[in-house]
This record gives C-alpha cells, sequence and structure tokens, in this order.
C-alpha cells in the first residue's frame, strides 16, 4: 500500500523548506494542496518540479476528498498533503484524510517543519513546558469576552491565532478580562524579512497595537495564570530585533 504524506511548509522563509518536502514535491504521486496556486507558487521559489497529480484539497471539499486519495493510496500511491502555510491539520486542512486513513489502516507519517505555534511560542519567552494552542481568537466582541472568561484562570502559557484586522480589538477584550500586568508577546511576520516579537505586560501591548499598529501575520501568547513570574509591574517592554532581509 502506499501512504499519507502530511507535509509542513514555510510560513515566510522559503529556505525553512526541508530537504524531505522537496523530495516529496518532486517524487509523490498524487500532491493534495489547499491552495493550488500556492503550491505552484512554493515549488517555482525553491526550483521543484512538481512531479504528481496536483489536486484541491480544502476545509471545503476534505471530507469529501479523503477517501478518493485514501484509495488511490490503497492502490499504492504516495499521496502527499500540504496547506498555504506552515503544518496541515493546524488551523488547516489535513485532519479528515488523517482521520479516515487511520479508521482504514493505510499508512499515515508526517515530513515535519514550520508551524507560527511553536515558533512564538519559543519567542516569548513565556513558560514552555505546558501551553494550549487555542487557535484564532472568536470573531464577535461579545463570543470573544465570553470565550477569554473561561481562560482566565489557565495555568498553561496560551497561544492563540489573530488576524489583523481584528488585532485592536482583541487586545482591548484581552486586557477587560485578563487585566493589565499578565506578561505577554505579540509575534509577527515570523520568519519573514520584518519578523518581530514585542514582550511585554498586556496593558503595554495593548498600548503599543495603538501606537504602532503591527502589519502581517500576528500570534498571540500569553502567560497562564501560573504564578508570580508571569506577572511584571513596571517591567519596560521590550521589541526584539527585527530580522531584516539579510538574516538568514
Ligand atoms: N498551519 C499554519 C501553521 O502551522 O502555523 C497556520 C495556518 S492559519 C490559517 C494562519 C495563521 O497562522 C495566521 O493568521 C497567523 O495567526 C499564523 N501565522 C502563520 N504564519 C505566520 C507568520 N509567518 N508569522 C506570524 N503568524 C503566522
Amino acid at each position: 500500500a502506499g501512504t499519507v504524506v502530511l507535509a509542513a511548509t514555510p510560513i515566510g522563509n522559503v529556505g525553512d523548506a526541508s530537504p524531505r518536502l522537496v523530495a516529496l514535491l518532486e517524487r509523490a504521486d498524487i500532491v493534495a494542496a489547499e491552495d493550488t496556486r500556492r503550491l505552484y507558487d512554493l515549488a517555482n521559489r525553491l526550483g521543484v518540479r512538481v512531479g504528481g497529480k496536483v489536486v484541491a484539497y480544502h476545509d471545503h471539499n476534505e471530507r469529501g476528498k479523503a477517501d478518493g486519495l485514501l484509495d488511490d493510496a490503497e492502490r499504492g500511491a504516495t499521496v502527499l498533503v500540504v496547506s498555504d502555510a506552515g503544518m496541515p491539520t493546524i488551523n488547516d486542512p489535513g485532519l479528515a484524510i488523517v482521520r479516515r486513513a487511520i479508521e482504514r489502516g493505510i499508512p499515515v507519517t508526517c515530513a515535519p517543519g514550520p508551524s507560527a505555534v511553536l515558533d512564538a511560542l519559543a519567542l516569548s519567552g513565556l513558560p514552555t513546558d505546558r501551553f494550549c494552542y487555542e487557535g484564532f481568537l472568536p470573531r464577535r466582541h461579545a463570543e470573544r469576552i465570553r470565550y477569554l472568561r473561561t481562560m482566565l484562570s489557565e495555568p498553561r502559557t496560551i497561544v492563540w491565532y489573530e488576524t489583523l484586522h481584528r488585532i485592536d480589538e482583541s487586545m482591548a477584550d484581552i486586557l477587560e478580562v485578563f487585566g493589565s500586568e499578565r506578561l505577554m508577546a505579540m509575534a509577527r511576520e515570523l520568519t519573514k524579512d520584518h519578523e518581530q516579537v514585542r514582550r511585554g505586560t498586556i496593558a503595554q501591548i495593548r498600548q503599543s497595537v495603538l501606537d504602532d499598529p503591527p502589519r502581517g501575520e500576528i500570534v498571540l501568547v500569553v502567560a497562564g495564570a501560573s504564578g508570580d513570574e508571569t506577572r511584571a509591574a513596571g517591567a519596560a517592554m521590550e521589541v526584539g530585533t527585527v530580522l531584516g532581509p539579510e538574516a538568514l
């Protein structure tokens, strides 16, 4: 039988593509891609010729497409699953085919690589021994406030994805529910030329969003409710080094 391979793709810096990803793009019989244009764009930037058949595999068709792809795998095909960026299944398509592969007894493996969750967590300076990834914050204010209240006594470091056009409202709500003193980090444009991590208290980061609205893709990391080291009254906000175009 063939195999299903989930492969992580770069979240900004094309240099993060692993040799294994490159080999899989060249050799897989079928490439199931969240967005086929983005896949060809990545392949072009890597100087890779995609060898196999390319099919669209996204949030809206993944349940329907999974079994057909697995039929191909059962007949011996290597089916590569990639999303637009980062690790498939992490707020991206992929889970449906993993589940069905497990149910059908078809081998599934992973070619790991970049994912914004771990990148932001590691750079946050906050405890990494225990953390929870909570995906995107709810879109609507009332729902977001309700949800944030349920997270108030979460002891682990919390990681959220957020989009640019909601960062202002979300930071206001985080301040309202969590208060001003807890430590947090806002990581944006990870691995890209304008990578930046702002670290400080919730109040400081909220103010920095007003003073200097961030651009690009954003991950928020907030300290858990576990202890003194996650509160820092009076500490200065710190803005991490911006990578710059020459950076590796
Ligand atoms: N599967 C991806 C992963 O493993 O990170 C996540 C896909 S999710 C649809 C997209 C969100 O991930 C963005 O809105 C942002 O919150 C986060 N993200 C992805 N790339 C990022 C980057 N280079 N810098 C900061 N955040 C990023």
